[in-house]
Protein backbone atom coordinates (compact mmCIF):
# COMPACT_ATOMS: atom_id res chain seq x y z
CA UNK A 1 0.00 0.00 0.00
CA UNK A 2 1.53 3.19 -0.70
CA UNK A 3 1.35 5.33 2.25
CA UNK A 4 2.24 9.07 2.08
CA UNK A 5 1.93 9.81 6.06
CA UNK A 6 5.20 11.74 6.18
CA UNK A 7 3.88 14.52 4.11
CA UNK A 8 2.73 16.95 6.64
CA UNK A 9 4.08 15.31 9.54
CA UNK A 10 8.04 14.94 10.51
CA UNK A 11 10.16 13.07 13.19
CA UNK A 12 11.14 15.86 15.84
CA UNK A 13 8.02 18.29 15.19
CA UNK A 14 6.37 20.32 17.94
CA UNK A 15 2.80 19.17 17.95
CA UNK A 16 1.41 15.39 18.16
CA UNK A 17 -1.80 14.68 17.39
CA UNK A 18 -4.28 12.06 19.43
CA UNK A 19 -6.76 10.05 17.31
CA UNK A 20 -8.97 10.64 20.26
CA UNK A 21 -11.82 8.03 18.50
CA UNK A 22 -10.61 5.20 16.93
CA UNK A 23 -11.90 1.55 16.91
CA UNK A 24 -8.76 -0.58 17.21
CA UNK A 25 -10.63 -3.78 18.37
CA UNK A 26 -12.51 -3.68 15.10
CA UNK A 27 -10.82 -6.14 12.45
CA UNK A 28 -9.21 -6.18 10.44
CA UNK A 29 -6.68 -3.26 13.01
CA UNK A 30 -7.07 -5.35 15.72
CA UNK A 31 -4.72 -8.44 13.57
CA UNK A 32 -2.62 -5.60 12.45
CA UNK A 33 -2.18 -3.61 15.51
CA UNK A 34 1.65 -3.51 16.03
CA UNK A 35 2.28 -1.92 12.40
CA UNK A 36 -1.00 0.07 12.40
CA UNK A 37 0.62 1.89 15.55
CA UNK A 38 3.72 2.33 14.19
CA UNK A 39 2.57 3.70 10.72
CA UNK A 40 0.53 5.92 13.32
CA UNK A 41 3.60 7.69 14.86
CA UNK A 42 6.08 7.79 12.02
CA UNK A 43 2.61 10.02 10.98
CA UNK A 44 2.53 11.90 14.19
CA UNK A 45 -0.47 10.74 15.56
CA UNK A 46 1.12 9.61 18.72
CA UNK A 47 -1.44 9.10 21.12
CA UNK A 48 -4.98 6.88 20.81
CA UNK A 49 -8.36 6.60 22.29
CA UNK A 50 -9.89 3.37 21.18
CA UNK A 51 -13.77 3.26 21.52
CA UNK A 52 -15.60 -0.21 21.90
CA UNK A 53 -19.52 -0.45 20.86
CA UNK A 54 -20.29 -3.87 22.72
CA UNK A 55 -19.48 -5.56 25.68
CA UNK A 56 -16.56 -7.77 23.81
CA UNK A 57 -15.25 -4.73 22.12
CA UNK A 58 -15.29 -3.00 25.46
CA UNK A 59 -12.71 -6.04 27.12
CA UNK A 60 -10.49 -5.53 24.30
CA UNK A 61 -10.42 -1.90 24.28
CA UNK A 62 -9.26 -2.08 28.22
CA UNK A 63 -7.23 -5.40 27.11
CA UNK A 64 -5.19 -2.89 24.11
CA UNK A 65 -4.54 -0.15 26.60
CA UNK A 66 -2.94 -1.85 29.15
CA UNK A 67 -0.66 -3.16 26.51
CA UNK A 68 0.00 0.13 24.79
CA UNK A 69 1.31 2.93 27.31
CA UNK A 70 -0.01 5.73 24.70
CA UNK A 71 -3.36 3.99 24.56
CA UNK A 72 -6.73 4.66 26.52
CA UNK A 73 -10.21 3.61 26.05
CA UNK A 74 -13.50 4.73 26.16
CA UNK A 75 -16.11 2.38 26.70
CA UNK A 76 -19.76 2.34 25.99
CA UNK A 77 -22.54 0.47 24.34
CA UNK A 78 -23.68 1.67 20.50
CA UNK A 79 -26.78 2.97 19.95
CA UNK A 80 -27.02 0.28 17.71
CA UNK A 81 -27.06 -2.25 20.17
CA UNK A 82 -29.20 -0.88 22.86
CA UNK A 83 -31.93 -3.46 22.47
CA UNK A 84 -29.73 -6.52 23.81
CA UNK A 85 -28.24 -4.47 26.50
CA UNK A 86 -29.08 -6.32 29.80
CA UNK A 87 -28.68 -5.39 33.54
CA UNK A 88 -25.60 -7.39 33.79
CA UNK A 89 -23.42 -5.58 30.45
CA UNK A 90 -23.88 -2.28 32.73
CA UNK A 91 -22.67 -3.76 35.77
CA UNK A 92 -19.65 -4.93 33.61
CA UNK A 93 -19.78 -1.93 32.49
CA UNK A 94 -18.89 -0.34 35.48
CA UNK A 95 -16.60 -2.69 36.33
CA UNK A 96 -14.24 -2.06 33.28
CA UNK A 97 -15.05 1.79 33.28
CA UNK A 98 -13.16 1.54 36.69
CA UNK A 99 -9.67 0.92 34.91
CA UNK A 100 -7.40 3.53 35.26
CA UNK A 101 -6.79 3.87 31.42
CA UNK A 102 -10.36 4.24 30.80
CA UNK A 103 -10.98 8.22 30.02
CA UNK A 104 -14.26 8.00 28.58
CA UNK A 105 -17.85 6.91 28.54
CA UNK A 106 -19.14 6.18 24.91
CA UNK A 107 -19.90 6.40 22.23
CA UNK A 108 -23.20 6.40 23.39
CA UNK A 109 -26.36 8.44 22.36
CA UNK A 110 -28.98 8.04 19.54
CA UNK A 111 -28.62 6.48 16.10
CA UNK A 112 -32.26 7.60 14.48
CA UNK A 113 -31.45 7.05 11.08
CA UNK A 114 -30.33 3.56 10.90
CA UNK A 115 -33.19 2.51 14.16
CA UNK A 116 -30.65 -0.81 14.32
CA UNK A 117 -33.01 -0.67 17.91
CA UNK A 118 -36.18 1.28 18.73
CA UNK A 119 -35.77 4.42 19.87
CA UNK A 120 -36.98 4.11 23.71
CA UNK A 121 -34.22 1.25 24.47
CA UNK A 122 -31.87 4.05 22.94
CA UNK A 123 -33.16 6.80 24.60
CA UNK A 124 -32.76 4.62 28.06
CA UNK A 125 -29.43 3.45 27.62
CA UNK A 126 -28.00 6.41 26.87
CA UNK A 127 -29.39 7.89 30.19
CA UNK A 128 -27.99 5.15 31.52
CA UNK A 129 -24.48 5.69 29.93
CA UNK A 130 -25.06 9.51 31.15
CA UNK A 131 -25.16 8.46 34.43
CA UNK A 132 -22.50 6.08 34.78
CA UNK A 133 -20.28 9.02 33.45
CA UNK A 134 -21.73 11.53 36.10
CA UNK A 135 -20.88 8.53 38.57
CA UNK A 136 -17.36 7.92 37.69
CA UNK A 137 -16.37 11.68 37.17
CA UNK A 138 -16.12 10.53 33.38
CA UNK A 139 -16.28 12.77 30.20
CA UNK A 140 -18.91 11.21 27.41
CA UNK A 141 -18.82 10.55 23.93
CA UNK A 142 -22.10 11.11 22.13
CA UNK A 143 -22.54 9.55 18.71
CA UNK A 144 -26.03 11.41 17.10
CA UNK A 145 -27.33 11.05 13.66
CA UNK A 146 -30.69 12.18 12.62
CA UNK A 147 -31.70 13.14 16.38
CA UNK A 148 -29.74 15.62 16.92
CA UNK A 149 -32.76 17.60 19.35
CA UNK A 150 -33.84 14.71 21.06
CA UNK A 151 -29.62 13.78 21.82
CA UNK A 152 -29.34 17.39 23.61
CA UNK A 153 -32.80 17.30 25.13
CA UNK A 154 -31.75 14.07 27.12
CA UNK A 155 -27.93 15.63 27.95
CA UNK A 156 -29.96 18.92 29.22
CA UNK A 157 -32.21 16.11 31.54
CA UNK A 158 -29.76 13.68 32.64
CA UNK A 159 -26.67 14.92 31.75
CA UNK A 160 -26.49 17.14 35.02
CA UNK A 161 -23.43 15.56 36.84
CA UNK A 162 -21.67 15.06 33.36
CA UNK A 163 -18.42 17.72 33.09
CA UNK A 164 -17.67 17.25 29.44
CA UNK A 165 -18.95 15.97 26.41
CA UNK A 166 -17.96 15.51 22.61
CA UNK A 167 -20.22 15.36 19.81
CA UNK A 168 -17.94 12.35 17.66
CA UNK A 169 -18.14 12.18 14.03
CA UNK A 170 -19.60 15.46 13.76
CA UNK A 171 -22.14 16.04 10.56
CA UNK A 172 -24.36 18.15 11.65
CA UNK A 173 -25.08 22.23 10.20
CA UNK A 174 -23.54 25.06 11.69
CA UNK A 175 -26.57 25.50 13.38
CA UNK A 176 -26.42 22.99 15.29
CA UNK A 177 -22.62 23.26 16.01
CA UNK A 178 -23.73 26.69 17.58
CA UNK A 179 -25.74 25.02 20.15
CA UNK A 180 -23.50 22.36 21.26
CA UNK A 181 -20.91 25.60 21.90
CA UNK A 182 -22.78 27.48 23.04
CA UNK A 183 -23.45 24.84 25.65
CA UNK A 184 -20.05 24.38 26.45
CA UNK A 185 -19.78 21.00 24.96
CA UNK A 186 -17.09 19.85 22.32
CA UNK A 187 -17.25 18.79 18.82
CA UNK A 188 -14.91 16.22 16.92
CA UNK A 189 -14.46 15.59 13.43
CA UNK A 190 -13.65 13.12 11.14
CA UNK A 191 -12.66 12.81 7.63
CA UNK A 192 -16.28 12.63 6.45
CA UNK A 193 -15.34 16.50 6.65
CA UNK A 194 -13.19 16.20 3.01
CA UNK A 195 -16.14 14.49 1.47
CA UNK A 196 -17.56 16.07 -1.70
CA UNK A 197 -20.78 16.39 -0.51
CA UNK A 198 -19.84 17.72 2.90
CA UNK A 199 -20.59 21.15 2.48
CA UNK A 200 -22.77 21.77 5.48
CA UNK A 201 -20.41 20.19 7.58
CA UNK A 202 -17.57 22.59 6.05
CA UNK A 203 -19.52 25.35 7.58
CA UNK A 204 -20.25 23.62 10.56
CA UNK A 205 -15.99 23.68 11.07
CA UNK A 206 -15.61 27.36 10.07
CA UNK A 207 -17.71 27.87 13.28
CA UNK A 208 -15.77 26.07 15.85
CA UNK A 209 -13.23 28.16 17.03
CA UNK A 210 -9.77 25.91 17.90
CA UNK A 211 -10.26 25.18 21.97
CA UNK A 212 -13.49 23.82 21.39
CA UNK A 213 -12.03 21.42 18.60
CA UNK A 214 -10.94 17.72 18.47
CA UNK A 215 -9.82 15.38 15.66
CA UNK A 216 -10.35 11.67 14.98
CA UNK A 217 -10.48 8.88 12.34
CA UNK A 218 -13.08 6.75 13.47
CA UNK A 219 -11.21 4.27 12.03
CA UNK A 220 -11.68 1.91 10.05
CA UNK A 221 -14.59 3.94 8.99
CA UNK A 222 -14.68 7.30 7.18
CA UNK A 223 -11.20 6.92 5.62
CA UNK A 224 -10.28 11.13 4.41
CA UNK A 225 -9.98 12.00 1.06
CA UNK A 226 -7.45 12.05 -0.63
CA UNK A 227 -7.29 8.37 1.02
CA UNK A 228 -10.54 7.50 0.25
CA UNK A 229 -9.82 4.59 -1.90
CA UNK A 230 -8.30 3.00 0.72
CA UNK A 231 -11.31 1.14 2.48
CA UNK A 232 -9.70 0.26 5.51
CA UNK A 233 -8.96 3.86 7.44
CA UNK A 234 -6.31 3.54 10.39
CA UNK A 235 -4.67 6.35 12.76
CA UNK A 236 -2.05 7.46 10.36
CA UNK A 237 -4.29 8.79 8.01
CA UNK A 238 -5.76 11.17 10.45
CA UNK A 239 -3.00 13.91 9.37
CA UNK A 240 -5.04 14.12 6.09
CA UNK A 241 -8.19 15.82 7.61
CA UNK A 242 -5.61 18.14 10.07
CA UNK A 243 -4.30 19.34 6.67
CA UNK A 244 -7.82 19.56 5.16
CA UNK A 245 -9.56 21.22 8.50
CA UNK A 246 -6.33 23.27 8.87
CA UNK A 247 -6.61 25.14 5.31
CA UNK A 248 -10.08 25.34 5.75
CA UNK A 249 -10.19 27.78 9.13
CA UNK A 250 -6.88 29.17 7.28
CA UNK A 251 -4.33 28.50 9.91
CA UNK A 252 -1.28 26.41 9.76
CA UNK A 253 -1.27 22.52 10.34
CA UNK A 254 0.91 22.82 13.32
CA UNK A 255 -1.68 25.74 14.70
CA UNK A 256 -4.39 23.15 14.55
CA UNK A 257 -2.48 20.15 15.55
CA UNK A 258 -0.92 22.01 18.48
CA UNK A 259 -4.63 23.35 19.94
CA UNK A 260 -6.73 20.33 19.06
CA UNK A 261 -4.15 17.83 21.69
CA UNK A 262 -4.41 20.66 23.95
CA UNK A 263 -7.90 19.99 23.96
CA UNK A 264 -8.05 16.59 23.86
CA UNK A 265 -5.60 16.51 26.59
CA UNK A 266 -8.15 18.78 28.74
CA UNK A 267 -10.93 16.91 28.09
CA UNK A 268 -9.66 13.25 28.52
CA UNK A 269 -7.57 13.96 31.18
CA UNK A 270 -4.45 12.54 29.54
CA UNK A 271 -1.44 14.34 31.18
CA UNK A 272 1.48 11.81 30.30
ZN1 LIG B 1 -20.27 6.95 16.18
ZN1 LIG C 1 -17.16 5.25 16.38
Amino acid sequence: MNYDNTQYAVRGTRYELIDTHAHLAFEPLINDIDAVLKRSIEAGVTRWITVGTNMDENRKSVELAEKYDNLYAALGIHPHDAKKVTAENLTELERLARHQKVVAIGETGLDFHYNFSGQSAQKEVFKNHLALAAKLGLPVIIHSREAFDDTVAIIEQQGGGVEKIVFHCFTGTADQAKVILDKGWYISFTGVVTFKNANDIRQAAKVVPPDRLMLETDCPYMTPEPMRKQKVNEPALMIHTVKFLADLKGVSFEELAIAATANSRIFFNIHD
